[in-house]
């Protein structure tokens, strides 16, 4: 017995970015089987969603997170950029306990689904006890366990334990990185023992990069020209290593980046409200592979990409000064295909191709948001929202029906989170 979705308009992403007017994608277990004419693909016994006010295109791709931090929203709006210097620190913090993170890793885990986004790379301490959290909500993931040496030896245990228990090639929806916290919270020693385990594991690296112009003056106190050298000193450098940020780059730094390779977790929301800065990728596009994250709560407080990526377009023609920067073609592809690229995830998801995982969203192109519906790929970049939302599949499962969670209930989660508030 598969699923079909039956009837849709097919955004595919795929290699020549094929838009399929009525069409039928038909899923055997996990995985995307066929793809033909509509009304073509129903077997006996198929269970069928009536596609034919909708729109169906690849899950989105968050490629920065740090979900258990939901908790945090709204705890430090309007603060100068130096407020953060002091490790991040966010007022209040130190009232929640383990189990209040876990029940906010659920409840981010939710937000994201029902926001469309089907895949993430989520970092944090104690991501020993969050992944499991993470892994019962059923979304696709690589999970990291941040390491630091600032303030002591780096504890490895929990980043061998979770490449040990999810590997880095997929298994399962969950799979394991390597997460240095930043350049100034680790020394160069610990970095290049983080390209060191890279290279054993084959695993991908997520640190946060050139985030502060603190961050820049401890990597140039270490004697390093700057953020790209201290990466390069390390042996961080190729397209597994996924640099956050990447704010604080000089103009010979992003004309170098390219031959680095090193991939981009853009975070536009999150780098204008803390540093009132935001990379310039329209001088990086087509040459490394850029993602897009919404980061931590604290500092962006909606978890929904398609304001990402709206926010990166319209914020990457503001400071390259071009309209024609930063095309909705090129823009759907970084809230898909090209973040599972970041993540090396591009074989596995984030296109809609025969033999691909089933991670797919499927959005109500009767929402007003979405008419007319000239172009689908300009509704999706430039007017479509989490409110478009219909259905969100992972892996061949519907973990989102008509704008619900089917795995919890989502109105008791949402109590249960609320009562995290401050009171
Ligand atoms: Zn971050």
């Amino acid at each position: 017995m598969g699923l079909v979705l039956q009837h849709a308009l097919v955004v595919t992403v795929d290699m020549q970015d094929r838009v399929l007017a009525d069409a039928d994608i038909r899923v055997e277990g996990t995985v995307i089987e066929a793809i033909g004419p509509g009304g073509s693909l129903k077997r006996q016994g198929d269970e069928v969603i009536d596609c034919s006010e909708a729109l169906v295109m690849p899950g989105l791709v968050n490629v920065h997170t740090h979900a258990a931090t939901a908790l945090f929203r709204g705890l430090a709006d309007d603060r100068p950029a130096a407020f953060w210097s002091r490790g991040y620190q966010v007022p209040g913090q130190e009232r929640f306990s383990l189990d209040d993170y876990k029940l906010s890793m659920e409840a981010a885990c939710g937000e994201y689904l029902l926001n469309g986004i089907t895949c993430i790379a989520d970092r944090l301490a104690r991501m020993d006890h969050l992944a499991t959290v993470l892994e019962a909500s059923g979304i696709r993931a690589i999970v990291g366990d941040t390491l630091m040496d600032r303030d002591g030896p780096a504890d490895w245990r929990t980043t061998d334990a979770l490449l040990e228990r999810y590997g880095v090639a997929p298994r399962s929806r969950v799979t394991a990185g390597i997460a240095p916290h930043a350049l100034d919270t680790c020394s160069d020693q610990l970095l290049k023992a983080c390209a060191d385990r890279q290279q054993a594991h084959g695993a991908h690296v997520f640190i946060h990069v050139a985030q502060s112009r603190d961050e820049i003056a401890a990597i140039r106190a270490r004697r390093h020209a700057g953020a790209l050298a201290c990466l390069q000193n390390a042996g961080l450098t190729g397209a597994h290593v996924v640099a956050a940020h990447c704010l604080h780059l000089s103009a010979e730094e992003l004309a170098a980046w390219p031959v680095s390779r090193i991939s981009i977790a853009h975070c536009p929301a999150s780098n204008l409200k803390i540093e009132a800065l935001t990379a310039p990728i329209h001088k990086l596009i087509g040459k490394v592979a850029i993602g897009l994250g919404t980061d931590w709560t604290v500092t962006n407080n909606s978890s929904d990409l398609f304001f990402e990526a709206r926010l990166a377009a319209l914020a990457g023609k503001m400071i390259a000064g071009d309209p024609t920067v930063l095309t909705a073609r090129q823009m759907l592809r970084m809230m898909t295909i090209e973040g599972a690229a970041v993540l090396g995830l591009d074989h596995v998801t984030g296109s809609i191709e025969t033999g691909k995982q089933a991670d797919l969203l499927v959005l109500d192109t009767l929402a007003l948001e979405l008419t007319p519906m000239h172009d689908p790929v300009s509704n999706i970049v430039h007017s479509a929202s989490s409110r478009s939302v219909r259905d969100v599949i992972v892996d061949g499962e519907i973990l989102v029906r008509s704008g619900c969670l089917t795995r919890v209930d989502q109105r008791e989660l949402a109590r249960r989170h609320a009562r995290l508030g401050a009171s």
